[in-house]
């Protein structure tokens, strides 16, 4: 019978191991905090480990959702660390969101000791992980994921597979920049229109309809720069009037725009790259020239 390890019995590894040892995989749990492993006693098919060397214990597979690349490094080599105890062969799936250097370095030293990884994101909530409707990003072979899919299908109901190991952490980095920016862009958008004094309710739902609102990556750049389409519907030249207008109102009103201002800068650079009279989604192509990506860095541990 397949032997399951889940450490990480957080706000999302908890309902996630709860969804594997439901679906009737024989599973041992680990956390460091002695209340989230008490939740787990007298669950039938689940074993409560008192380490993770114990968790893993001949175990086939082991799910990580930990805080920190940190944290998955001391459950796995750290004193009674988890990879001594699995069985030959065996499967880590590290699901925590952590830096992609220290998640290749530890597949390395899981190669070493004859062990298996993959990396294996998740996206979406907390109460996803409790309805098995998270996102799973998978980075490794096709094969791999056949193999882990029974598992992975306990706790989302799309899985992607996004790459070769280390793929999907990367790829789920690069949209936790993009909402965090969005936080930050959102946020002091909001708090620009206060500063004029503007009806809050109102400016949401009008921003709300708007093609900031609703998303350059749904809405122009698929049917601009993305379909090679650099025909200005807005060029960049009149996207930095708009900016340089609206900076400069808030400025008079005292609304620091830290973002606004470095976007401006980037708006100006259009004119020395030639790139003006080009449609505003062609910011891509000249974030893309100056960061020579004909040129993709490899990414070193
Ligand atoms: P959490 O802090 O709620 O849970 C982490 C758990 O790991 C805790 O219970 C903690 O006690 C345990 N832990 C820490 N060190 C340990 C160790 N050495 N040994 C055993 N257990 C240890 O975090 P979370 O919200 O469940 O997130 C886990 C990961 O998933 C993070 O990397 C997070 O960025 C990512 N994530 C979170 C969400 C979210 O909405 N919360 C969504 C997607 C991805």
């Amino acid at each position: 019978m397949t032997q399951v390890a889940f450490i990480g019995l957080g706000v999302m590894g908890a309902p996630m191991a709860r969804r594997l040892i439901a679906s009737r995989f024989a599973t041992s749990v680990y956390d460091v905090r002695a209340d989230a492993r008490a939740a787990f006693s007298g669950l039938d098919n689940c074993r409560v480990a008192t380490s993770p060397a114990d968790a893993a214990a001949g175990a086939d597979y082991l799910f990580t959702m930990l805080p920190e690349s940190s944290h998955v490094d001391e459950v796995l080599f750290g004193m009674q660390g988890a990879a001594q105890s699995l069985a030959n062969n065996a499967l880590v799936v590290e699901m925590s969101t952590g830096d992609p250097r220290r998640t290749m370095a530890m597949a390395e030293s899981l190669e070493q000791m004859g062990k298996r990884m993959i990396d294996c994101p998740v996206g979406r909530t907390p109460a996803d992980a409790k309805a098995g409707t998270l996102l799973i990003l998978v980075g490794g072979s096709g094969d791999i994921l056949e193999e882990a899919r029974p598992m992975l299908a306990c706790f989302g109901d799309e899985i992607v597979h996004v790459g070769p190991f280390g793929s999907a952490i990367k790829l789920k980095l690069v949209n936790n920049y993009m909402t965090m920016v969005g936080m930050v862009m959102t946020a002091e958008t909001l708090m620009f229109g206060r500063k004029l004094g503007l009806d809050r309710d109102m400016l949401v739902h009008v921003l709300q309809n708007t093609v900031a609102g609703r998303g350059q990556i749904n809405v122009n750049f698929p049917k601009k720069v993305l379909a090679g389409d650099l025909s200005a519907d807005f060029p960049l030249r009149l996207g930095l009037k708009d900016l340089s207008l609206a900076l400069d109102l808030a400025k008079s009103a005292g609304a620091p725009l830290l973002l606004g201002g470095v976007s401006r800068e980037l708006f100006a650079l259009a004119a020395p790259w030639g790139r003006s009279e080009q449609d505003c989604t062609a910011m891509l192509l000249l974030l893309e020239d100056i960061a020579h990506c004909d040129n993709i860095g490899e990414v070193r541990c």
